[in-house]
């Protein structure tokens, strides 16, 4: 059962209609095809999906693709079926489906012709349905946002947990694949303890952006117009900038507007309308700048975003990653700047303080690392890779000067004999 290359590049063309792999998919793909449990880390937008969707295609039977949420699950589901414009091939199974869906989507199981079903990790507890995939030919399971397992990972989800039990009474020899842009190596572990796929073959992704340029600055009193200064600097150019709270934002989009800079705020609070009347304008360039909570930026694809400033600093480095990746997806220049004041992480520790003691030493000992980043005098592309488990060479490693402590290290000598005095 060898597999050719050309066989693969000839299904990635015939069902995708891509050319080239991306980054390590081909490797992933050959992985899972050969049946082996398989893990890929890669960054978001690194293209994880192609990854079982590609095998799922191929094989014989039907994968099954646990996904968090149902509106994941809905794009992918009318993205596949919009390349392969076959109704059945991809389905969802979940608890808005009626009686009659459900037995269509079974049937199409049967027949053989589903190759995706897309599930809730709750679906499959089901009993019903777990008797129902145990008759019928799985090909694998992928696990998607693998990193829902670990309390570690920016979104724990504890059904999660139950996935390895459930495989087993489908057929424990049924192959795993799992998907994650969190490159912790803790969450890593907890992954693959959980899914129990300590034999899995693993391929990760760097998460270096190359492109991108970090700098933090002192929080002071006068945030608002150093904020005002650098947009005013980048004139034109878009940018996100991010605040903790929804008063926040509306205030510091205000003054921004006061002082002559298109911006648009965007929240939670906003209704669906207003929301995303304000996102559009951004995506168009009616307006250059959006201010915005952290609920900005999900699924956004914007690749000429220049700069993602902080106005607060985020409660995790993995947070601060995905936050400034939204910048430079083109692979244009993308300035990431936070700002920086101690009593900032000691408000984001009071917010936790009503949350069960283990959830709040994990979010303090996250928290630790935030400062660390903020306050270090190495790298920072260095410091957040190596926070991945990633080496990086500060000399010669592709955007080692794109930072504020590479660029003026004599500046932070002497912020440090300041302090020291
Ligand atoms: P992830 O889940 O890793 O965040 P996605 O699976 O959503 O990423 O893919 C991101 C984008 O990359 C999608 O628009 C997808 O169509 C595109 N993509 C994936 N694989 C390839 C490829 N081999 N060639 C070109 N584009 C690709
Ligand atoms: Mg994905």
């Amino acid at each position: 059962n060898v597999l050719k290359k050309t066989d693969l590049h000839a299904s990635l063309k015939k069902y995708f209609g891509f050319s080239e792999f991306k980054g390590l998919q081909e490797g992933v793909v050959t992985s899972l095809l050969q049946g082996n449990n398989t893990f890929a880390i890669m960054p978001t937008g690194g293209g994880k999906s192609l990854c079982f969707q590609l095998p799922a295609l191929m094989k014989e039977g039907t994968a099954i693709v646990v996904s968090p949420l149902i509106a994941l699950m809905k794009n992918q589901v009318d993205a596949i079926r919009g390349i392969s414009s076959e109704y059945g091939i991809a389905h969802v199974l979940n608890s808005s489906l009626t009686k009659t869906e459900v037995r269509q989507v079974k049937q199409d199981i049967t027949d053989g012709v589903t190759k995706l079903l897309y599930v809730a990790p709750e679906s499959l507890t089901k009993e019903e349905y777990i008797e129902f995939l145990h008759s019928v030919k799985i090909s694998f399971v992928a696990v998607d946002e693998a990193h829902c397992i670990s309390e570690w990972g920016h979104d724990f989800r504890p059904e999660y947990r139950n996935l390895r039990s459930i495989v087993n009474r489908l057929d424990e020899d049924i192959a795993i694949i799992a998907l994650t842009a969190t490159a912790t190596p803790k969450v890593q572990e907890d992954i693959i303890k959980n899914l129990g796929i300590t034999d899995a073959t693993t391929f990760k992704a760097s998460f270096n952006r190359p492109n991108l340029f970090y700098e933090v600055r002192p929080k002071t009193a006068n945030v608002d117009s150093d904020i005002i200064r650098f947009v005013k600097k980048n004139n034109g150019k878009s940018g996100i900038i991010y605040c903790l709270s929804r008063k926040r934002v509306e205030e510091l989009a205000q003054v921004l507007q006061v002082n002559g800079v298109s911006a648009v705020p965007y929240h939670a609070g906003f209704d669906a309308k207003t929301r995303s009347k304000y996102q559009d304008m951004f995506l168009m360039e009616d307006v250059d700048v959006v201010v915005a909570t952290i609920a900005f930026g999900m699924g956004i694809d914007k690749p000429d975003v220049r700069f993602v400033i902080h106005h607060d600093i985020p409660k995790s480095i993995e947070s601060y990653y995905q936050e400034t990746g939204r910048a430079g997806r083109d692979d244009g220049e993308g300035h990431c700047l936070a700002f920086y004041a101690y009593k900032d992480i000691e408000k984001l520790e009071k917010f936790m303080s009503n949350k069960p003691v283990a959830e709040q030493e994990i979010g303090n000992a996250l928290l630790q690392e935030v400062v660390a980043y903020a306050e270090t005098s190495m790298s920072r592309r260095k410091f957040m890779l190596h926070y991945f488990g990633e080496g990086f060479d500060d000399v010669n490693g592709l955007g080692a000067d794109m930072d504020d402590n590479t660029r003026n290290p004599k500046e932070k000598e002497e912020a440090k004999e300041n302090v020291i005095k």
